[in-house]
Order: C-alpha cells, then structure tokens, then sequence
C-alpha cells in the first residue's frame, strides 16, 4: 500500500519499526535512516528475521535539509515518520515540501538553544503543505497523541460541551535505576525543569516548576504524587475545543527522581548553553578547549533508556479525565489506558515509555497510508475522525478502558 521512511532509531522508533513491520500489509517498503547507520543495521537485521521484511536502512543528518532531500529524492516514501528529536522538526518537514513527501512527528519543534516548545513554527507551514496537497500529522505519540485523539473520542461520543480536561500520565514503573530517564534524557530534563503552564477562562497561567501537586489515584496502580506540568497537546486542544474552559496536564514522579533532579539543577549540569572545557586531546599530545553543553555532557553518562526495558517492572497509566454537558446534564468521562513494561520489552526489546509512542506513530501513519488521515495541510491528530484510531489502538496492543461518572479528583 505505501513506503515509509522512518527517521530516528531510539526506542521510540525501535517500537514503531517493529510495529510498521507487523503490519506490512500496508507498509509494503521500508527504510529506516538516522545519524548512526550502524542502530539502523542492527534494528533492520532484527526486524528482517524476527518479520520477514526486507527493510533496507541508510545514514541521515536529518539537520541537513540537503541530506534529506537527497534521501527522499532517491527513495521516495509516501511518509516520513520523523522519530528523531523535536530539533529535527522543521528541516523534515522543509525537505518533505521539496520532495513531495506526508510527513507525521510526536513532539512539536523545539529550538536547541532554548527550552521552549510550541505549535507556531510547524503551524506556520499550513498553507505550504496545503498548496502542495500533502498532509503532516502533528503529535502522534501518546501525549501527544493518544491523549488528542481520546479527547477527540470524548467531544464525538460523551460530551455536547466539553468544559474541564485534564491529562493524567503516570509511570508507576521501577528500572531499578537511581536515576534515569524514560525517553531521550536531553529532550526530557528541559521539558520538566520548564515552568508549569495551565488553561483557564482563555488564559494562560504559569506556576513556578513542580508548584502545583496532589496524588491522584490510578487504576491497578493507587495513589501517585502528579504536577501540573506544562505539555504541548495543551495548545492545540483549547483551540480545537473551544468550550473547554480549564485544561491541565499532570505527571507523576516519585520523590526519589525530583531530588536527582534537583541536584542536577542546582549543580548547573541541566544547561542548555555552551560552556569551555579544557579537556586531554585524544592523541595524548596536550590539552585542548572544547565546548560542550552540559545537558549534553550529562545525557552522555546517564543510562540509555533504551536499556532499561529488561528490568524494568510496573506498568504506565495515561488518561483523560473529561468533565462536560450531555443532555443538559453534567457527566464525568475518564479514558485510559495502562501498558506493562516487561510486555512492551518482551514483544519489541524496549520498555512502556518507548511503547506507548510508537505504537500511536505507527497507527497514525497506517490510516494515512489508507487514506482514511489524509487532509492536505498540517494538522493536530485531533482533527483527524478519531474512531478509527481508537479501534487499532485495542488491535496493536494499547487497549483503552472507561469509567463514565466517576469521581474525577480534579
Ligand atoms: P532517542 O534519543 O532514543 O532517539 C532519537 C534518535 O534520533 C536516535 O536514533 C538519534 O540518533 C536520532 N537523531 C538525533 N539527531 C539526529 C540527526 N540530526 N539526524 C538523524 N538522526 C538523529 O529518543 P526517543 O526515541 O526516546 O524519542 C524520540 C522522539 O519521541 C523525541 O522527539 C521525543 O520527544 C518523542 N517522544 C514523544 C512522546 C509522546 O508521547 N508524544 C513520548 C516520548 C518521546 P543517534 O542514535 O545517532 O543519537
């Protein structure tokens, strides 16, 4: 039906290549590229034995629009699944236009030099991609992702008036770790050390990091301690759904990682900027000055958490909690799903976080290839009918579950 072009091959797309070849009966070509041809060998070889495809791979420095267009040019895929970082956004997407290819990512564009992320720079391709009749799929991981679509779901199905939403994301998982990360480690600390940021009344309104908690219980987990964190889908969602009138995203995180966390901070090891470093030349002939970003430096020493899955027991648990009118009358609707570490490991080699990401990636860029998420310009998942994403989602191993009524803490 369709050739993909996966880019990145971290745990995210680890977990998305193997389910693009479980399903090849509509991705009939495969070619994995990134930075570092030798993972992409590696993933392909595994998935060729473990499949029966025949996935080919090559080297890409997806910075360079120029290396891009030179691989989409030759191997013209009818998307791009961009699972690299959220620096890479805007050159897919530039080279995309150049080559006529769909495009799909899960996070939104992020500067390297500032921890800042937001819809406008991709959003500022509209009519670009609307012009040359190609589609480009925003935000579809889990969250975002998963989470638009469930909200989607909820406005179709439950609500005439959607009014409260909050987004719940619990990892209840132990590595066995002391302190690491559940995706890339880089992208992950400047997420978190952001300050918080919430919906109301038309309003935004930003907290001090980690001001605002309070445990909330989560299904076969309990009570977790969860922050209100700023998050992307936050955006995208108050726009799409304008009677919403307070929308959060919390997190959990157990006391144990904050306290790393602060460390981390306090001891300046989380900046993004460059900083000189006199450091041994590898000839051994002297020293020489190097620059290195110290959240860089610190990615480098941290646990992979592509090599946490293993060990790593527990389960995460993402949902909507969705507060709203039907009928005249109030009702409550939380939607969710719970995804256990060691069967993400045993099926794909990577743990939940990596899981529930690409998983959605894949499905996304599935119902593209069938027509069904196609839509010249550049879109939010949620603006895409989300029925048929909730259907795979129950087939390619992220079930959902409901409770209707209930207490919603929040
Ligand atoms: P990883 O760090 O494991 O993988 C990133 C991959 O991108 C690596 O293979 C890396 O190559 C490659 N890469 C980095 N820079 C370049 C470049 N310039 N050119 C080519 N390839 C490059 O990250 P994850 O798999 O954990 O995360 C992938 C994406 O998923 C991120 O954007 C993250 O924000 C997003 N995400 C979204 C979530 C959601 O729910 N929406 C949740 C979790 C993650 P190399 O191996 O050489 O370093």
């Amino acid at each position: 039906m369709g050739k993909v072009l996966i880019i990145g091959a971290g745990g995210v797309a680890t977990v998305a290549a193997h389910k693009v070849a479980q399903n090849k009966d509509v991705f009939t070509e495969i070619k994995i590229a990134s930075r570092t041809k030798s993972k992409c060998d590696a993933l392909a070889e595994v998935l060729n034995k473990k499949y029966g495809t025949n996935v080919t791979t090559a080297r890409v420095d997806a910075d360079s629009v120029e290396e891009l267009v030179a691989l989409m040019s030759e191997y013209k895929p009818d998307i791009v699944m961009n699972l690299a970082l959220p620096y890479q956004d805007l050159t897919i997407m530039d080279a995309c236009l150049a080559t006529g290819c769909n495009y799909m990512d899960t996070a939104n564009y992020e500067p390297k030099d500032e921890a800042h992320f937001e819809y406008s720079w991709q959003w500022a391709y509209r009519e670009r991609f609307e012009q040359a009749g190609l589609t480009a799929i925003l935000g579809c991981g889990f969250d975002p992702g998963v989470t638009s679509v469930y909200t989607a779901y909820a406005a179709k199905h439950h609500f005439d008036e959607m009014h409260y939403l909050d987004i719940v994301d619990c990892n209840a998982g132990n590595h066995h770790k002391a302190f690491a990360t559940n995706f890339n480690p880089e992208i992950n600390i400047r997420e978190i050390t952001q300050k918080g940021l919430y919906y109301e009344n038309g309003k935004y309104i930003e907290t001090e990091p980690m001001e605002i908690h309070q445990p909330l219980n989560y299904p076969n987990i309990g009570p977790k301690e969860s922050y209100l964190l700023h998050h992307e889908e936050i955006e995208s969602l108050v726009i799409n759904f304008p009677t919403i009138k307070r929308a959060r995203f919390w997190m959990t995180f157990g006391q144990q990682y904050l306290t790393y966390l602060d460390v981390i901070q306090n001891i300046g090891m989380s900046r993004i900027d460059e900083i000189c470093y006199k450091a041994p030349k590898a000839d051994g002939t002297g020293d020489e000055v190097v620059k290195i970003v110290p959240l860089q430096f610190l990615k480098a020493v941290l646990p992979n958490p592509q090599e946490l899955g293993e060990n790593y027991e527990g389960e995460t648990s993402i949902g909507c909690r969705i507060r709203g009118i039907r009928g005249g009358e109030e009702h409550t609707y939380y939607v969710y799903n719970n995804c256990s570490h060691q069967a993400a490991y045993e099926e794909t080699g990577m743990q939940g976080v990596s899981y529930t990401t690409g998983v959605p990636a894949m499905i996304g860029a599935k119902l593209f290839l069938k027509g069904i998420w196609k839509k010249a310009g550049v879109h939010n998942v949620e603006e895409f009918d989300p029925d048929p994403f909730m259907q795979e989602l129950n087939e390619q191993g992220l079930p959902w579950h409901e409770i209707h009524d209930g207490d919603l803490e929040l």
